[in-house]
């Protein structure tokens, strides 16, 4: 395994990861797929992946759920939390490396979860020109358009012409 072999030694692996959970942070709506170059160094394992998902979003204009295909690229230092030739707990690191467990477990997991989060948009639109939701009802304007648009072009002055009309009706013999 890795951690017992001398620095420099690679190994290449492949994720395909089909039901990643990282709920209620991500929807993950594919496999995560890619791979991953690790790689021994004088105390640590460097790790470089290169991997895809497709996320579930919600868009932040019309509130409907639509998918985006990420790519994220990481390059990662994990640190043995034990000494692998004997079996003794090393310090934990002084600095931002991360750990490897002490079941020798290096677990990228949470590594892809923290990229996959830096993916997500704030705002996310599932399309630039997405029309979002009717102020006034509610509606969806681009799968579900409604009639409001036609009312609302009388805006404030509706109440007034509806007065008018009254007025005229009213002097109508
Ligand atoms: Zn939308
Ligand atoms: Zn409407």
């Amino acid at each position: 395994m890795l951690l017992k072999s001398p620095p420099g030694t690679t190994q290449d692996i492949f994720v395909d990861e089909a039901s990643p959970q990282f709920e209620p942070d991500l929807f993950i709506r594919s496999p995560i797929r890619g791979p991953v170059h690790l790689m021994r160094t004088q105390r640590d394992i460097v790790a470089r992946g290169d991997l895809m998902a497709t996320l579930e979003l919600e868009c932040s204009r019309c509130l409907e759920p639509f998918a985006t295909q990420v790519e994220i690229h990481f390059e990662e230092v994990y640190r043995p939390s034990l000494d692998v030739a004997t079996g003794a707990p090393l310090k934990p690191p002084d600095d931002d490396a991360l750990r490897i467990s002490e079941q020798q477990v290096l677990d990228l997991k949470e590594t892809v979860r923290q990229y996959l989060l830096t993916m997500v948009p704030i705002q996310p639109v599932c399309q630039p020109d997405c029309r979002g939701l009717c102020p006034n009802c509610g509606a969806a304007l681009d799968t579900d358009p409604c009639q409001c648009d036609a009312e609302s072009r009388d805006g404030p002055f509706a109440a007034l012409k509806a007065l008018f009309e009254d007025g005229a009706n009213r002097r109508t013999p």
